[in-house]
C-alpha cells in the first residue's frame, strides 16, 4: 500500500512525485514510455516562459531536473503498462500481472496529437506522413511538403521544413493562425510558405508513398489535388483519459474535471497538468497543480513536513 500512486511523468506527475516525497509520502510514479518528461521530449523550441529557467528545449529543460530527480527517494517505474484502474477502490493492475494499492491517485497523463481521420493518414505513416519536423526533415529535403494545423506546432514545422524543402504549404481550417505571433510573424514573409486558411485536407493520396494532397478551399468550390512528397499533421491534441473516463467526470472534450485542490469527482483521485487543463496546457501549470496536489494529499493523510 502507497499513500500516493501518481500515473505519468511528465512535468506534472514529476512535480507531484518531488512534492509528495519532500512531503514524506510513500510514493510511486508509474510511466509507460521508456523516459520520463512526457511531452519535454517533444519539444523543440527553447522554453523562456518558465520562471526563473531557461533551456534551449524540452530535453534541455529536462537535464536541469535530472540532478533533483536523482536526489529523490519517490519510486519510479517507467516502461509500466497499466492494464486497468479502479478509481474508488484505488486500485491498479499492471499488464505484468501486478497489483497496486494507494490512499491517493494522481492522474496526470497528459495528451497525444489529434489525428485527421481522413483516407490516407494510416496508410502513409511513415511514408511520407513523418511525425516530426525537427527530427525527420531531412528525408523530405528538397521535397514540396504540406503541414496541416493552425497553431503553434504546426506554424514552427513549417517554419522548420521551409528551411529544407522548396515549398511547404500550410493547410488551416480557420480563418487566422492562431499560432503564437513570433511564428506568424516568421511565416508572413517566408517565400517557401503559402498559407491557405479556411481550407480543409480531405485525402492524403499516393502510390507506396505521398504523392499528393486533396485540399477543399471553400463551401462551393471543387476540391484540387496538391502534389507533395511529404505531409505533417498538427491539428491539436486530446487528453488521454478514455481508459478510466466512466469512472470520474470528464468535460465535452475529455478533460477531467476538477475543483481548486485539484481533486476529481472521485474523492482521493487528483488530476494535473494538461488532462485536466486545457485552458493554460503549460510546463508552470503543469507543476504548480502538481504541487497543489501533493499539498492537499499531504494535509488529508495528516502528514508533511512543511
Ligand atoms: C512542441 C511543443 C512546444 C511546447 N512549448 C512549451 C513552452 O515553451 N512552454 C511551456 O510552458 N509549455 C510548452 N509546451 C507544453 C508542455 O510541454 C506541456 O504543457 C507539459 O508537458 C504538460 O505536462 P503534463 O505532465 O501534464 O503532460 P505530458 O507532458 O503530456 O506528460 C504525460 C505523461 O503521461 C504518460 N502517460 C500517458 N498515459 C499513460 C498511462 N496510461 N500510463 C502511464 N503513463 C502514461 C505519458 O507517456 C507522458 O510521459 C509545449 C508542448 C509542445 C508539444
Amino acid at each position: 500500500m502507497h499513500d500516493v500512486i501518481i500515473i505519468g511523468a511528465g512535468p506534472a506527475g514529476l512535480s507531484t512525485a518531488f512534492w509528495c516525497d519532500e512531503l514524506g509520502l510513500d510514493t510511486l510514479l508509474l510511466e509507460r514510455a521508456s523516459e520520463v518528461g512526457g511531452q519535454l521530449h517533444s519539444v523543440f523550441n527553447p522554453i523562456k516562459n518558465y520562471l526563473g529557467v531557461e533551456a534551449s528545449n524540452g530535453k534541455a529543460f529536462l537535464e536541469l531536473i535530472s540532478p533533483q530527480l536523482q536526489n529523490s527517494d519517490f519510486d519510479q517505474w517507467t516502461e509500466t503498462s497499466i492494464k486497468s484502474v479502479d478509481l474508488r477502490a484505488k486500485t491498479i493492475s499492471l499488464e505484468s500481472g501486478e497489483q497496486l494499492r494507494a490512499l491517493a491517485i494522481v492522474i496526470a497523463t497528459g495528451v497525444r496529437r489529434r489525428k485527421l481521420g481522413i483516407e490516407g493518414e494510416q496508410e502513409f505513416a511513415g511514408k511520407g506522413i513523418i511525425d516530426s519536423g525537427s527530427c525527420e526533415r531531412n528525408l523530405l529535403a528538397g521535397q514540396d511538403v504540406c503541414v496541416i494545423g493552425g497553431g503553434d506546432a504546426a506554424a514552427e514545422n513549417a517554419l522548420l521544413l521551409a528551411e529544407v524543402c522548396p515549398t511547404v504549404t500550410l493547410v488551416h481550417r480557420g480563418k487566422r493562425l492562431h499560432a503564437r505571433r513570433e511564428f506568424v510573424e516568421r511565416l508572413q514573409p517566408n517565400h517557401a510558405i503559402t498559407v491557405f486558411t479556411e481550407s480543409v485536407v480531405t485525402r492524403i493520396i499516393g502510390d507506396d508513398h505521398v504523392q499528393a494532397v486533396e485540399i477543399h478551399r471553400r463551401e462551393g468550390l471543387k476540391p484540387f489535388q496538391l502534389a507533395v512528397r511529404g505531409v505533417l499533421i498538427r491539428i491539436g491534441v486530446e487528453p488521454n483519459t478514455e481508459w478510466f473516463a466512466n469512472q470520474l467526470q470528464i468535460d465535452s472534450q475529455g478533460y477531467v474535471v476538477v475543483n481548486g485542490e485539484q481533486e476529481t469527482s472521485v474523492p482521493f483521485v487528483f488530476a494535473i497538468g494538461d488532462v485536466a487543463n486545457p485552458q493554460s496546457p503549460t510546463i508552470s501549470s503543469a507543476t504548480g497543480n502538481g504541487a497543489t496536489a501533493a499539498k492537499v494529499i499531504a494535509s488529508r493523510l495528516n502528514k508533511g513536513t512543511r
